[in-house]
């Protein structure tokens, strides 16, 4: 009787529950897309329905952005499944043979993991997955209820809740009581740089598999902790573009399997129906490929998922209603109500093959852990001592993307990657070995191949970024399979710092710089060893870091260096005598003590905000090293003299050619200062008198030889001969240069034609160049590639008292090209 009581006010309780579960428009007092909604109020929307419906409504917090906003996913389904929900995440887990055991759960679920928001200013998905969470636990919505019995839907509500806030904030800021659809109105103005990128002006959409952003780290735990069958990811794009949604566009990887094509297909046909009935404009098949790892679509492809982007028109200047070139009116209502139609379209479409779409995804496990996936079986990065750091490094990004790498014994006949020929190799004991077969096998052969498939096609994105080159490793991708494997270990740092009259630390990787940067900030001396010398049988390359007793407070040093160097796992050698066997002696005024630099960079309107981003992140966050940021229209009130190094990333500088500032400029590095220029900056110094830096003539021989009657339909191809959207290059270069120090090889990602004449006469020093026959991966139009050779990539000039360093590409690429890391600390740090 009591037990039946309780029912009955289970019962009750529940339907009185129900009652109280409003609609978004109940529960904001406005419609979705009238208003733009902060952050917080979205969440407390979900939270609202997960408390009225907490039998289909769970959340679990899953992190916080750096600006200190919670990160939520909020899982969908019936009352059965969120009741089992850990029994499923597990069993999902054993499908996929990430944890042992073989799903034993019955009637599994699809799991569809809906993200929103990656891009800040793209407005109208988070404000629509409130309606679709509504919709999908609404009790009055049948069909919902149904299909929530074979699906599990996961809610990101937003990717990205800083940059979304810094574009909200800015909207509600200065929005009337109406809008103004003219798009020259301010409200379709947004200012730098913009609510797409996150606080270090990342693009989340670009970060999956690097992670070099909190947010990132923190969803992709969870995300890879549950694994789902389906991803969309949402999106907007130009005001004047209708809707996109799958299937991709070409190019798409070749390890993408015919399900994941084919049920993409599927699922566009099922929402170009739903579009057709409304009248609504889409396409399909064009612009967003699959090839790239590190997108929501690729990323979860390459995981298994059925992986996909969808775009609305909208972005930046959409407002909240905006006329379009069609003179049409684009509000957010309408872009929402889309987005909205899309996912319960593929909550629909999902749910109709359920079974299907698990057993797929079982499958795809199956041949990725038996090795059917691989187009090599195994990948071996060689063991170097003085490439300890880099390959830390290489684990790091493995670990958080659930790679496994193995040591192994055994011969390996396949491809050497610096010389891309076939070689055999037997492997050593600290080789690292990471088998092909493996969960993330897909994954593991996107990032580790030398070079995928790709033909003239044009994509979205760079087309190269196999890791031994990213990382400046040496390795061979091989077709023999891996046995006899052991668990992979690199001992942990753990140094003995006793009294002694020094210290020596090898420079070979970035984290000899962090360390370095932190040893300046502690006012530690430290001085450098131009010279390679050995110190106990052991080899100290050129650039090698000394630290003397003498200078400095003994004690104070023994405790930060111990702590410091264990922290960035550097080890640390003590020196017992002022001689230096193959260098200068340590009292020589050669052996110069490096001088903590005063670091500034423009950062504002004007500036490319990822670039900027990319150099701020790198000293705040990986060197940990101060940088002052300076709004260029503040450039007037710069004490100079008291600057050390301007950075200049890709951006434009006016500044340069306007005669007080430029001059200012001039004069400070006449008198000593040092300029670090990347990529676009380059060309704008080398436009100036005062420096000698000139680009390579472009050779435009092979495009005069070319039939003057081309057919008009083959545009497209024809443009593509011109075009990279990037590749790997293999840098040859002077090791005895600072700027190089610590580096054995170096490839660069090149994302233009650009390159500079070598210096003659002693007017600069050639440093990395680029010879011929150099592309290692990645697809370059055939009359670009034949200009991509015989030039400077790398170089150093000499003005006055000061110096430019020239760095054409982009050393900090989205802050995952690992080697260029210690490129930049050697510019800042050791190029005198
Ligand atoms: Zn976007």
């Amino acid at each position: 009787m009591k037990r039946i009581l309780a029912f009955i006010i289970t019962c009750s309780l529940s339907s009185l529950a129900m009652a109280q579960l409003k609609s978004p428009q109940e529960f904001l007092g406005y419609q979705i897309g009238t208003k733009i909604t902060p952050h917080w109020k979205v969440l407390e929307y979900y939270k609202h329905v997960s408390t009225q419906v907490p039998n289909q409504v769970k959340y679990e917090q899953y992190g916080v952005s750096f600006e200190g906003r919670p990160m939520y996913v909020f899982f969908i389904s019936s009352g059965k499944n969120i009741s089992r929900l850990e029994d499923i995440r597990k069993s999902n887990l054993q499908i996929a043979g990430e944890t042992k055991g073989s799903g034993t759960v019955r009637d599994m679920p699809a799991i569809i993991w809906m993200s929103n928001n990656a891009h800040g200013n793209e407005t109208s998905s988070m404000e629509s997955s409130m309606m679709t969470l509504y919709q999908l636990v609404n009790q009055q919505n049948s069909a919902s209820q149904k299909q929530l019995e074979n699906t599990l839907v996961i809610i990101d509500p937003c990717l990205n809740p800083d940059g979304t806030e810094r574009y909200n904030n800015w909207q509600n800021g200065i929005l009337g009581a109406k809008y103004h659809p003219d798009l020259y109105a301010r409200e379709h103005s947004e200012p730098w740089p913009g609510g797409r990128v996150n606080h270090y002006y990342f693009d989340l959409n670009r970060d999956w598999a690097w992670q070099t952003q909190v947010e990132s780290q923190q969803r992709m735990k969870i995300y890879n902790a549950w694994l789902p069958h389906i991803h969309i990811d949402f999106h907007e794009m130009g005001i004047n573009a209708p809707y996109y949604f799958p299937p991709a566009a070409e190019p798409l990887h070749e390890v993408i399997t015919p399900w994941q094509r084919e049920f993409q297909t599927t699922i566009g046909q099922h929402n170009a129906k739903y579009f057709d009935q409304k009248g609504w404009l889409y396409f399909t098949k064009e612009r967003f490929d699959l090839f790239y790892p590190s997108y929501g679509d690729t990323y979860p492809i390459y995981s298994g998922a059925i992986g996909m982007t969808y775009e609305k028109a909208g972005n930046s200047s959409a407002g909240l209603g905006v006329y379009t070139d069609q003179k049409d009116t684009l509000t957010l209502v309408d872009r929402a109500i889309q987005h909205h139609a899309s996912g319960m379209n593929l909550v629909e479409i999902v749910s109709q093959n359920s079974s299907k779409v698990v057993e797929e995804f079982k499958s795809f496990y199956t041949k990725a852990n038996s090795g059917e996936l691989a187009s090599f079986q195994s990948y071996i990065i060689k063991y170097e001592p003085n490439h300890e750091s880099r390959i830390r490094s290489l684990l790091d990004l493995m670990d958080k993307n659930n790679i496994r790498y193995y040591t192994a014994e055994g011969t390996f006949k396949g491809l050497d990657y610096s010389t891309k020929k076939s070689t055999t190799y037997t492997a050593k004991t600290k080789d690292l070995v990471i088998p092909g077969n493996q969960p993330k096998a897909a994954l593991v052969r996107v990032l580790f191949e030398p070079e995928a498939k790709l033909k003239d096609s044009v994509t979205y994105d760079i087309t190269a970024w196999s890791m031994p080159y990213v990382y400046g490793l040496q390795g061979v991708a091989s077709q023999t399979k891996v046995s006899g494997i052991k668990p992979y270990a690199l001992e942990k740092v753990n140094n003995t710092i006793g009294n002694s009259f020094g210290y020596a630390i090898k420079w070979d990787g970035f984290s000899s710089a962090q360390l370095l940067a932190s040893l300046l900030q502690k006012k530690i001396s430290v001085k450098r060893s131009d010279y390679a010398f050995k110190l106990n049988g052991e080899d100290f390359p050129r650039g090698s870091l000394l630290v003397m007793s003498s200078t400095n407070k003994a004690q104070e040093i023994q405790k930060s260096l111990k702590e410091l160097a264990d922290k960035h796992s550097v080890k640390v050698y003590t020196i017992s005598s002022g001689i230096l066997e193959g260098a200068k002696d340590l009292g020589s005024s050669d052996v110069k003590t490096i001088k903590a630099p005063k670091v500034l960079m423009l950062a504002g309107e004007g500036q490319r905000a990822l670039n900027v981003g990319e150099v701020w992140h790198y000293f705040d966050q990986q060197l940990q090293y101060p940088i002052i940021l300076v709004h260029p229209k503040d450039i007037g009130r710069i004490k100079w003299s008291e600057i050390d190094v301007f950075i200049m990333p890709g951006g434009s500088y006016p500044f340069l050619n306007d005669k007080t500032q430029g001059e200012n400029f001039a004069n400070w590095l006449r008198a000593g200062g040092k300029v670090i220029a990347l990529e676009s900056a380059v060309a704008q110094l080398s436009a100036q008198s005062w420096v000698k830096l000139k680009p390579v003539k472009q050779d435009t021989t092979a495009k005069a030889k070319e039939d003057p009657l081309k057919p008009y339909a083959d545009r497209e191809r024809e443009s593509l001969k011109e075009y990279t959207a990037g590749a790997i290059y293999k840098v040859d270069f002077d090791a005895t240069h600072p700027l190089m120090y610590g580096n054995k090889e170096y490839y660069t990602l090149r994302q233009n034609g650009t390159l500079y004449q070598y210096y003659k006469d002693g007017a600069g020093w050639n440093v990395g160049y680029i010879h011929e026959n150099a592309l290692m991966s990645g697809f370059v139009g055939q009359h670009l590639s034949k200009q991509i050779k015989n030039g400077l990539v790398f170089g150093t000039e000499s003005v006055g008292a000061g110096t430019i360093v020239y760095l054409v590409d982009n050393v900090l690429f989205r802050n995952f090209w690992d080697s260029g890391k210690l490129v930049m600390a050697n510019a800042v740090f050791q190029v005198d």
